[in-house]
């Protein structure tokens, strides 16, 4: 049995649309993993309403991890099409933050007056469930899910998939520091796949200290530093054209021909 991730959006911050985004896709952080007889999506940003083309027929539910709340990973939920189901299931996992459930964040946002229908009124089923460190997702195969706090403002999660013998570690959303660095790699070792934020041209970086992000060539460092098998590059600036993103992936290519840039689509086989 093999493991398939799609990019189902791997836009950053606020989604884009237009020519010149095309290649690389507007759609904001959502991305797709198949293990046999489930389907567990990370983050639901507007990626999430392409979560169809990974659906099996007569499919009834998935698992939904949250890395963090931010708008731009959780605007896609309540128009993505398995939340008009009465017959599906999302069994949705995120970390309480200042109080808060993952409950609590997702209905906030869609809240009277800013949307009219919370999770309690969409006709799926929602069943809230706290993200733990070492958790195994119930059900078969066996996942187990271990999760690391990131530097990122308002706090989010790196989250290890780990499943078939292979992981999958998602590093949406932080800041690589010389405090985190060598935590940061330990947690990422060897995964066989590393999706890491690298929003940011190194220039940008410098004056965007504080905003939770890394540089692309950064990020192409810590993956070749954890010995990643493979690393993507996600959560592309929304100010990042195509031909800006064709000269990041030229960039990293000479710090390690094993990293790449995502793109909205992709699918990868583990
Ligand atoms: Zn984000
Ligand atoms: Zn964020």
């Amino acid at each position: 049995m093999k493991i398939l991730l799609k990019v189902l959006g791997c836009r950053g911050s606020i989604p884009r649309s237009g020519k010149e985004f095309e290649n690389y896709g507007g759609a904001t952080s959502s991305y797709g993993i198949r293990i046999g007889e489930r389907l567990v999506v990370l983050d639901a940003g507007t990626g999430i309403l392409r979560v169809n083309d990974m659906l099996k027929e007569g499919e009834k539910e998935l698992t939904l991890l949250f890395s963090h709340t931010h708008a731009d990973h959780l605007l896609g939920l309540p128009m993505c099409f398995p939340a008009f189901s009465k017959d599906f299931t999302f069994h949705v996992y995120g970390k309480t933050r200042n109080g808060k459930t993952i409950k609590d964040q997702v209905d906030a946002y869609l809240e009277d007056p800013t949307w009219p229908v919370n999770t309690d009124k969409l006709p799926a089923n929602f069943i809230y469930a706290p993200l733990e460190d070492g958790m195994i997702l119930p059900g078969e195969p066996e996942i187990r899910i271990n999760i690391m706090e990131a530097v990122h403002p308002n706090g989010c999660c790196l989250i290890k998939l780990s499943a078939l013998g292979k992981t999958i570690v998602y590093a949406t959303d932080c800041t690589i520091t010389d405090a985190n660095r060598a935590e940061m790699a330990e947690f990422a070792m060897k995964a066989d796949l590393l999706l890491i934020d690298g929003q940011y041209t190194p220039v940008e970086l410098g004056g965007k200290a504080g905003f939770g992000h890394n540089s692309w060539t950064d990020a192409a460092e810590f993956g070749q530093l954890c010995h990643a098998r493979r690393t993507l590059i996600v959560h592309h600036d929304p100010y990042h054209k195509d031909v800006d993103l064709d000269r990041a992936t030229e960039d990293v290519y000479y710090i390690d021909p094993s990293v790449n840039l995502a793109y909205e689509g992709e699918e990868i086989e583990l």
